[in-house]
């Protein structure tokens, strides 16, 4: 954590150790690999219009880290509280704990379907090209690691004391600019607190009390928003435990980065790392 000058560990990182391990300590050490601006734009574009979709907008510009997750945890809370409603939210942000570390991620969707809770992961892809199984599984870790995080604030393991008490709430002020801010939109004076909203935010997750064990990955046409494939996931809390173990041995330090096992190396020519800063399978030739 203090190589990679990280406080919170994403649930994206860790779906990326089952891509390449290397590669993703690689990304934090010197930048990511290069994405063509337009097409990091479309994709967000889709997830802010699906986004539109449901949500009520929230007009809020946070002006320091206090300010930022109380618009968090607000717009969390507004869409959990209205789930029933529109039997969706979309973009909810999940905290939790592993190995004395904080995790951080942000669901995209959770649907009402028959009455249960569903979680839905949507991929945006550039073509109908088919994601390959090792895409795939990457994917699959995230939406498990997901679905783990909800269970623990389901099942009381983590929720509102365990992250006041980590994130040191009680020192955290909003600014005035903000509050300014919440009385414009109408938030009462009572809700004004970070105190109060992650309060209300954990609560609105622990009220889900039925979920579905069926999870989906929805790969969507970034260009066209067709959805050309949607794959069933079912949870496994031990897949995610033995997930979890595996990955958090990097994140204490008991082991070095490990790069793709032989089998994988056709993922290297696809990596800005190869023979330069990553030489694990490198022969030297082009
Ligand atoms: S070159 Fe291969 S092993 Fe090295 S970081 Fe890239 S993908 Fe991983």
């Amino acid at each position: 954590m203090k190589k990679l000058k990280k406080a919170s560990i994403r649930v994206t990182d860790i779906a990326m150790q089952y891509w390449c391990e290397k590669q993703m300590e690689l990304n934090y050490l010197f930048g990511p690999k290069f994405v063509a601006p337009e097409k990091v734009d479309a994709g967000k574009r889709l997830h802010e219009e699906l986004e539109k979709e449901i949500s009520v907008p929230i007009d809020l510009q946070p002006k320091n880290y206090a300010d930022y997750l109380f618009k968090d945890f607000y717009k969390g809370y507004t869409s959990m509280s209205l789930l029933g409603k529109n039997k969706k939210a979309r973009e909810i942000s999940i905290y939790g704990m592993e190995d004395n570390f904080k995790l951080i991620g942000k669901i995209d969707e959770i649907d009402i379907r028959d009455g249960s809770a569903v979680i839905v992961e949507n991929k945006t892809r550039e073509s109908n090209k088919i994601p390959s199984e090792a895409q795939t599984l990457t994917n699959k870790i995230q939406i498990i690691i997901y679905r783990k995080l909800l269970n623990d604030i389901l099942q009381n393991r983590f929720g509102y004391e365990k992250f006041n008490a980590v994130y040191s709430l009680t020192r955290m002020h909003l600014t005035a600019e903000f509050v300014t801010q919440l009385d414009a939109l109408g938030v009462e004076k009572g809700m004004q607190s970070l105190n109060e909203v992650s309060k209300k935010f954990f609560d609105s997750i622990a009220r889900m009390k039925d979920m579905d064990d069926e999870m989906y990955l929805k790969y969507i046409n970034r260009n066209t928003g067709e959805v050309m494939k949607s794959v069933e996931i079912k949870y496994d809390e031990n897949y995610a435990r033995d997930v979890l173990a595996f990955t958090m041995k990097y994140w204490r330090g008991a082991r070095q980065a490990l790069p793709v096992p032989e089998k994988e190396t056709w993922k290297c020519s696809f990596c800005k790392f190869r023979g330069n800063e990553c030489k694990a399978w490198y022969n030297g030739a082009e």
